[in-house]
């Protein structure tokens, strides 16, 4: 049964084909689409207009995979809420959402820890664990919107793991996603966030996909962002800033550089006004991050001064720059720390709530 096919993981296509074989008529597969990803179940048995018998069969072929909510932390500063969710094999993942005027966005996981070893990033600590299904980074929005009440309306892939290192599974979930039959939530309220995979963002662009795509860039040249990021010496920034270049000439959409602003280490004037002249004249935009303290490698946040220093000196350079907003700093809200903190708290036959929900994240 757990080896069956995850059918929330098959795109309307595939599961069009999955009942083709199993001599069903289309319109059936029609049916099951809108159980599964508009009405969002999470059991074969509420297909209530799909007969007995094939209900049955649908059990019998297919596993149904739902996500258990094993804990949930509401911040008290603003309305963010941060989920943990069981996927089976002793594995959580987490997601946040976070409320915002225009509507409400959820940061979904992609896998299960990560394994491109950037050296601040909580995720990347316990290496890969394993990559997420498309039902699974599906399920993260659908439980959120079940247990709200509230429609999710834009989705940034960017918790834990790299979106890109599991790329089949991650564009049958913008298939998914986007169905006018299903869930129903546009390309352009997607964006996905990768650490530099440049082949991979040459494949992207081929799809043609109306999503946002947001570059963990981190420092203005190969020097400083080897130092944090292994995957740039596989990858050096000229080519990252190219394939970025590529996509946006291809998708006719703005590129955003993120940029975790690390005291002493990439967040000098000096380091400003190089990411100025590496950027100039690109369809993008520079979103500035203060880093999240991670006290396994002794990063600290750069000064709010020179946070909004930085951010002069490449709006000046013409550079369109935000610096984003700190959402759910009590509820180690960033960045799989809380899966961290829990996936440590965990002993077997100890309580499961993680001891974290006083504590700062920073
Ligand atoms: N692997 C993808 C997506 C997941 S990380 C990527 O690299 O983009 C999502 C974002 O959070 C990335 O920009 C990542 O670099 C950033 N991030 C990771 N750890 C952080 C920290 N401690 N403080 C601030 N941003 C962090």
């Amino acid at each position: 049964m757990e080896n069956n096919i995850d059918i929330r993981s098959l795109t309307f296509d595939a599961l069009c084909a999955e009942l083709e074989k199993m001599g069903e008529k289309p319109f059936r597969a029609r049916q099951i689409f809108k159980w599964l990803h508009a009405k969002q179940i999470t059991e074969i048995s509420e297909m209530t207009d799909i007969s007995n018998a094939l209900r049955a069969r649908l059990n019998e072929e297919y596993s149904l995979k739902t996500l258990k909510t094993v804990a949930k932390f509401a911040s008290k500063v603003d309305n963010t809420i941060k989920y943990l969710f069981d996927i089976g094999g002793g594995l959580v993942i987490e997601s946040v959402l976070m409320r915002y005027s225009y509507g409400n966005a959820v940061c979904i996981s992609s896998q299960a820890g990560c394994r491109m070893g950037c050296t601040f990033c909580a995720s990347a600590i316990g290496g890969l664990e394993r990559s997420l299904s498309a039902g699974e980074m599906a399920e993260q929005i659908y439980r959120i919107q079940q247990d709200t009440g509230e429609r999710v309306s834009s989705v940034v892939i960017m918790g834990s793991g790299e979106p890109l290192d599991n790329f089949e599974n991650v564009m049958d979930f913008l298939d998914i996603i986007h169905s006018p039959l299903g869930n129903d939530l546009s390309h352009r309220h997607i964006t996905l966030s990768t650490c530099g995979l440049a082949d991979r963002i040459y494949e992207l662009a081929d799809k043609n996909l109306q999503i946002t795509l947001a570059i963990s860039l981190h420092a203005p040249n190969d020097e400083i962002r080897q130092r944090t990021m292994p995957v740039a010496k596989k990858y050096d920034i000229d080519t990252v800033i190219r394939a970025a270049s590529d996509y946006a000439q291809r998708t006719k959409r703005r590129v955003t550089f993120e940029y975790a602003l690390i005291k002493g280490v990439n967040d000098s004037a000096e380091n400003a006004s190089e990411l100025a002249s590496r950027l100039k004249g690109k369809l993008c935009h520079v979103n500035l991050i203060p880093v999240n303290d991670v006290k396994e490698h002794n990063y600290i946040r750069s000064s709010e001064k020179s946070i909004q220093s930085f951010a002069s000196v490449l709006r000046a350079r013409g550079i369109e720059t935000t610096v984003r907003r700190r959402l759910g700093s009590d509820i180690n809200a960033a960045c799989g720390q809380l899966r961290r903190s829990y996936m440590k708290d965990k002993t077997p036959g100890k309580d499961k709530t993680p001891g974290v929900s006083a504590r700062r994240a920073d």
